[in-house]
C-alpha cells in the first residue's frame, strides 16, 4: 500500500514550496521513497515513519502539469501538480446548502485562492440581487444568506472586476411552520356588546416590555399589550354585535387568532342618575310637572365631549352645563330634564317631577342633545339613546302615540297641531334644536321609532 493523502488541489507557483503527505505500509518504516518527476528526473524522497506516514516539501523551477511518482519497495503512486508562473486567482464555494427553507438563514463559505486578505467580493442571486460583500481572509470568504420566498436561486460569488466567479443552485423551500409563540389563553367565545373583557395569553420568548398588537377584523387596533413574564393581557370590548376575528400579533410571522361572537346587550336602558354628577338637588319648591309631551333641544353649547368621552368626562360636562344655567342664566337648576351626551350616555338633569325651564310653556319633559346641531347631526348612539329614553318616558307618563298631531299650545298664546315629541322651535321662535323640522337631530326618525315601540 502506498497512497498520497494530501497534495495541492490548486495550481502552485514556480519556486514556491508545497507539501505532499502520504502513507505507506509500516513494513517500509525507515526506508526512503524515491520520487520520479515527469518520468525523467529522479530524486530521493522522504523516509517512511514508524506509523507508515511520510511527507515531503517540494518546489518546481518551471511551469506545467508536473507528474510526481512516489515509489517504495516496488509499490508506486502518482499525482499531477499544476505549476504556474503567475498566481491564478479563483473563487469557489466550499460550503452551501442545496436547500434552504424560506425565512431562515444559512452560513455559506468558499475559497478565494491567491486573493489578498481584505479583498472585497460580491455574492449575488440570480445575476441581479446583491446578497453580501464578503471580505477575503486567509484565502476564504464567508457570508450569511436568507430568502423570503420559495424558488430556485442561482447563487454566485464573483470578484468585483467580474473576471472570476463560481455559482451554485439553491432551492428555497416553503418556510418551515413554526408554532406561534403568542396565543390566547381560554378566550371567551361569546361576549355582550358594550361589555368589557380581559384577554390574555402566552408570549413565549418575548422579553419583558415587548409590545404586541391586539387587532379586530384585521383592521381595528384594540390595544397594544406589553409582555410581562412571557404573558400579555389587555382589556377590550365591542360596541356592536357580530363575529369578531381577534388577533394577537407579535410579528408578521408570529400571530394567533380567535373568534368572539358579540351578542346584543339586552341590559335595560340606563339613565345616569343625577347623583352621578352632582350633590345638588332640584329645589323642591318648584311646581309639579304632569308631562304632556317631550320637547327636544340641543344645548347650543360649544365644546361638547367627544363620542368616546369617558363617564368622568361626561359627568364633568354636566357640571359645566349646570353652572351655565344656574350662574349664567340665573335659573335654579338645569332647564332640561335629561341630557344626551355624544357618547350616548343619558344623564338625569332637573328632577322629572318638577316643571322645567326649556320651552316657555314647560308642560312637557325637556330632552337635550349636548352640543350645537345647527349643521352637525347627532350620531347613531345619540339617536338610539334618544329613542330608548323617549320610549321609556312615554310609557312612564302614558303617552301612547308620538306621531299623531294634537292641538298644542305655543309660546305666542296660539295653538298648533303638533306630535307629542316635538322640537323647541315648533312652539317657540328659536333655532333650537338646530335645523328646520329637526332634521339634524333626526326628530321625525325618533318619533316614528318610539311610536313603533309603544
Ligand atoms: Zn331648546
Amino acid at each position: 500500500m502506498l497512497q498520497v493523502t494530501q497534495s495541492p488541489q490548486n495550481p502552485v507557483l514556480v519556486q514556491k514550496s508545497f507539501t505532499v503527505l502520504g502513507i505507506a505500509s509500516t513494513v517500509y518504516a525507515g526506508q526512503r521513497l524515491s520520487i520520479l518527476v515527469d518520468g525523467l528526473y529522479a530524486s530521493t524522497g522522504p523516509q517512511v515513519e514508524a506509523d507508515g506516514t511520510w511527507q515531503v516539501a517540494f518546489l518546481f523551477q518551471s511551469p506545467g502539469n508536473r507528474r510526481m511518482r512516489f515509489s517504495v519497495g516496488g509499490e508506486s503512486t502518482e499525482i499531477v501538480v499544476p505549476v504556474v508562473t503567475t498566481p491564478v486567482l479563483y473563487l469557489n464555494f466550499t460550503q452551501i446548502p442545496a436547500r434552504l427553507p424560506a425565512l431562515e438563514s444559512a452560513a455559506i463559505e468558499g475559497s478565494a485562492v491567491n486573493y489578498a486578505d481584505g479583498t472585497q467580493l460580491l455574492l449575488r442571486a440570480d445575476g441581479l440581487y446583491e446578497l453580501a460583500r464578503p471580505v477575503v481572509s486567509g484565502e476564504t470568504w464567508r457570508a450569511t444568506i436568507g430568502f423570503n420566498q420559495k424558488g430556485i436561486r442561482t447563487i454566485e460569488i464573483l470578484s468585483l472586476d467580474g473576471r472570476n466567479r463560481d455559482q451554485r443552485r439553491l432551492e428555497v423551500t416553503d418556510p418551515r411552520p413554526r408554532p406561534p409563540r403568542v396565543g390566547f389563553s381560554d378566550p371567551p367565545q361569546q361576549l355582550k356588546a358594550e361589555q368589557t373583557t380581559t384577554l390574555g395569553g402566552p408570549a413565549a420568548d418575548y422579553p419583558d416590555g415587548a409590545q404586541l398588537v391586539l387587532r379586530a377584523d384585521q383592521q381595528f387596533e384594540l390595544a397594544r399589550p406589553t409582555v410581562q413574564n412571557q404573558q400579555w393581557q389587555a382589556n377590550t370590548g365591542f360596541r356592536s354585535p357580530g363575529n369578531r376575528l381577534i388577533e394577537i400579533i407579535g410579528s408578521e410571522q408570529d400571530r394567533a387568532q380567535t373568534v368572539i361572537e358579540v351578542v346584543p346587550n339586552t341590559a335595560a336602558f340606563q339613565i345616569q342618575s343625577r347623583s352621578s354628577w352632582t350633590t345638588t338637588v332640584t329645589p323642591s319648591s318648584l311646581p309639579t310637572l304632569f308631562p304632556q309631551r317631550i320637547t327636544v333641544h340641543h344645548t347650543a353649547l360649544s365644546s361638547a365631549p367627544s363620542s368616546s368621552a369617558s363617564a368622568d368626562q361626561d359627568e364633568a360636562r354636566m357640571r359645566v352645563i349646570w353652572n351655565g344655567h344656574v350662574f349664567g342664566n340665573g335659573w335654579v337648576d338645569i332647564g332640561y330634564h335629561f341630557i344626551i351626551m355624544p357618547s350616548g350616555r343619558v344623564f338625569a338633569a332637573r328632577d322629572e317631577r318638577k316643571r322645567g325651564a326649556h320651552d316657555v310653556i314647560n308642560d312637557g319633559l325637556g330632552v337635550a342633545f349636548d352640543g350645537i346641531y345647527s349643521s352637525a347631526t347627532i350620531n347613531q348612539r345619540q339617536f338610539e339613546a334618544a329613542v330608548s329614553l323617549c320610549t321609556l318616558l312615554c310609557k312612564r307618563y302614558g303617552i301612547t302615540n308620538t306621531v299623531n298631531l294634537v292641538a298644542t299650545a305655543t309660546a305666542d298664546f296660539g295653538t298648533r297641531n303638533l306630535p307629542r315629541i316635538l322640537g323647541h322651535r315648533d312652539r317657540v321662535a328659536t333655532e333650537c334644536p338646530g335645523s328646520p323640522g329637526g332634521a339634524t337631530v333626526r326628530l321625525n326618525d325618533i318619533r316614528v321609532a318610539v311610536n313603533n315601540l309603544l
